[in-house]
């Protein structure tokens, strides 16, 4: 049981874009066992901000997943979708601010720009200094300015140059939506989290989101970045990559399997254990450090 005195607020923050598969599983249980052996509380968010990529019935089908798997989280879970105030407030303050400036560019115009280690283009500043004559805006950018630095819990001492690595990034999309970048940092100090614990997958998103903290003026939490699952070929799970839903597995060998992925080397015995037994061992022996310090590992049966 979380006790209130814990300073320790993390998160789990799953994408309703799909069922919940092995690689949200992990994410789920990491960030889960870091801050029940903590002694902290633990909330859930659906982060149904781009709202074209969510599946209807996913969040629910993962709440209920999550239920299932034995998760307990602390108050309501909290949907992007229905704070879309909070982070106008947001958007406000970093214009106000002269930190966040429209943009008319579009896709087309940026194709030639060089690409950041996300994949995403790097923004060549074409409007940084106001828009063209005779051009509107379709989106609002912030800028990316300045090299900074954090000591992630698994993957080490990470350095970013925000100008050369991300550019320019956009915080409200040329379709009128929020970006994840601005939704995630609002979403975070508004909850007061102390701990993220998530996939390395987001490492590359960490810089844009301490930048954005700064400048809102929120502290940074503790970063953890734990190892993907990826398949033979080193993608990602996904539903795009055809990763099995877990609820489709007996969820003490999944969780069993989730353990082992993060180097917590749970005993043969428990194999055959009630599920609770197996979260009784788990939390009391959860070590961030034992897990992998490692980006991404493929797993034989996604
Ligand atoms: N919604 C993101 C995902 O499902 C996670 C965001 C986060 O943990 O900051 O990949």
């Amino acid at each position: 049981m979380p006790t209130p005195a814990s300073p320790y607020i993390g998160r789990f923050a799953p994408s309703p874009s799909g069922p919940l598969h092995f690689g949200s599983l992990v994410a789920a249980a990491g960030s889960f066992l870091d801050a029940r052996s903590q002694g902290g509380r633990w909330l859930l968010r659906i982060e149904d901000v781009d709202t074209p990529r969510c599946i209807p019935g996913a969040a629910e089908d993962i709440l209920r997943t999550l239920a299932r798997f034995g998760f307990e989280w602390d108050g309501e879970p909290v949907w992007q979708s229905r704070r879309h105030a909070a982070y106008a407030a947001a958007l406000t303050r970093l214009v106000d601010a002269a930190q966040a400036y429209p943009c008319a560019c579009t896709r087309r115009e940026l194709a030639d720009s060089a690409l950041a280690p996300d994949g995403s283009r790097i923004y060549p500043g074409t409007c940084r200094n106001g828009l063209p004559p005779g051009r509107s805006a379709r989106a609002w950018r912030v800028r990316a300015e300045g090299t900074l630095q954090f000591d992630d819990g698994v993957q080490g001492l990470q350095v970013e140059d925000l100008a050369r690595e991300a550019g320019d990034f956009i915080v409200l999309r040329a379709d009128g939506l929020y970006a994840y970048q601005l939704a995630v940092v609002v979403d975070d100090a508004e909850a007061g989290v102390t701990h993220v614990v998530r996939g390395a997958d987001l490492l590359t998103s960490t810089g844009r989101q301490i930048c954005l903290q700064r400048l809102l003026g929120y502290p940074t939490p503790h970063y953890a970045h734990l190892p993907v699952a990826t398949n033979a070929a080193g993608e990602k799970l996904s539903k795009q990559t055809l990763a099995r839903a877990v609820d489709a597995q007996p969820p003490g060998a999944a969780l069993l399997a989730a353990l082992a992925f993060l180097g917590q080397n749970p005993p043969a015995e428990l194999a055959r254990a009630p599920l609770a037994e197996i979260w009784r061992w788990a939390q009391a022996h959860w070590s961030l450090a034992a897990v992998p310090r490692t980006r991404q590992i493929a797993v034989a049966h996604p």
